[in-house]
């Protein structure tokens, strides 16, 4: 069965936004350290709490299960063992038996799983762009359909139509 990797941050929830909320609610400096200091000690169970997901994410990937046309896995970036400890447990409550790989940031995700005909549904173009290079399908996540290069979607079901 041909896989499906599924990011997490700006795919499945809104992470990104509330993490830039928890920085402004504590009055974050906007510079380089002051962030990498808030990143590597950000409580990531209260980011969770507070995330929700994006266009329907949670029926969408239920809907892509259920077709089983994809060995489907979510594949996420992590800055903290913290932050993937957080994440896998709540994978594992919103979707048991789902697999989650998490992958230190400072890695490629094409060099952590093989991405060989494999297809990555991401909203970050630098991975997209590692993906489609290393021999992957690279499909691009985002609200505005701009697929910057990649074929886009903005809701994660419609991969079962663009992909054959
Ligand atoms: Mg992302």
């Amino acid at each position: 069965m041909q896989k499906l990797y599924i990011d997490f941050d700006g795919v499945i929830v809104n992470t990104i936004d509330i993490t830039y909320q928890i920085a402004t609610e504590n009055g974050v400096k906007k510079d380089y350290t002051s962030y990498l200091h808030f990143f590597q000690n950000l409580n990531w169970d209260e980011v969770l709490n507070r995330c929700l997901p994006v266009n329907n994410s949670f029926e969408e990937i239920k809907k892509i299960i259920n077709s089983q046309k994809y060995e489907v896995a979510i594949l996420t970036h992590v800055t903290s063992i913290h932050e993937a400890e957080a994440k896998i447990k709540l994978v594992n409550k919103l979707f048991p038996g789902l697999n989650i790989i998490t992958v230190p940031k400072s890695i490629s995700k094409a060099k952590v799983v093989n991405p060989q005909k494999a297809i990555l549904i991401d909203d970050y173009v630098p991975n997209l762009n590692e993906w489609a290079l290393a021999g992957g399908i690279s499909v691009r996540f985002d609200l505005d359909l701009d697929g910057k290069g990649h074929p886009v979607i903005d809701k994660l079901s419609e991969v079962l139509e663009i992909i054959h």
